[in-house]
């Protein structure tokens, strides 16, 4: 039987690579909600719209196509029909997207939009609130973290690959930025939800929390 598993937790704890791996092994389809959100970021930042309105941003996003698509080389996403997997990482995006996260009209259309995409199927579904509030009915929710230190380690690492290069504290305070403006917000901000496991991935290896996460999916 297929379950819909919940994965939340703060910047760079190594969701997206964990619900990857989990994803593939169960055979389910596997949905980054932060790459939505990124997204409609992109699109704000190119439309030189504010920002910081609720009303213009929810306005935008209605008039937005957002699709993710799986393949080869992980989920690709489209925005308006036109692949901006690469675009969404960029330093511009990351450093806005927590603002437009937090207005109430952008969060009730992503869930809407999210709800529809696991709707009866498989899935592994990583974010913020999923859940506390996109997938509250989870069969298992896991609310994954790691130090602030180590997770700017991590995506340190990866932007390195990636061929960015943005000094390690410089990521540090951009995620701790982040993290603050997501948990503190007023719509569905970052929480473990009362039934969501928590893993501390800290001292743990892709692989193995990974593994923990199979394990519970298959209990
Ligand atoms: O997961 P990622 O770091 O790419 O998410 C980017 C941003 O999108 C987060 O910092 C947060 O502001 C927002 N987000 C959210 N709710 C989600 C997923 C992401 O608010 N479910």
């Amino acid at each position: 039987k297929s379950i819909q598993i919940a994965l939340d937790g703060p910047a760079a704890a190594g969701k997206s690579t964990i619900a990857k791996i989990v994803a593939e092994k169960l055979g389910y389809i596997y949905i980054d909600t932060g790459a939505m959100y990124r997204a409609i970021t992109l699109k704000a930042l190119n439309a030189g719209i504010d920002l910081a309105s609720s009303e213009r941003t929810g306005q935008l996003l209605r008039n937005t196509q957002i699709d993710l698509q799986p393949s080869e080389e992980g989920q690709l996403v489209f925005l308006d029909g036109k692949n901006v997997t690469e675009d969404i990482r960029s330093q511009a995006v990351t450093s806005a997207v927590s603002l437009i996260a937090s207005h109430e009209s952008v969060r009730e259309r992503m869930v809407e939009l999210q709800q529809q995409l696991a709707s009866g199927r498989g899935v592994v579904m990583d974010g913020r609130d999923i859940g506390t509030h996109v997938l509250p009915n989870a069969e298992l929710k896991v609310y994954m973290s790691a130090t602030v230190e180590e997770r700017a380690r991590r995506r340190y690492e990866e932007n390195t690959e990636r061929g960015f290069d943005t000094p390690l504290a410089d990521l540090q305070k951009e995620i701790a930025a982040r993290d603050k403006m997501d948990s503190e917000r007023e719509v569905s901000p970052l929480r473990q939800a009362d039934d969501a496991l928590y893993l501390d991935t800290t001292n743990l290896t892709i692989e193995q929390a990974a593994a923990d996460i199979l394990k519970l999916a298959e209990e």
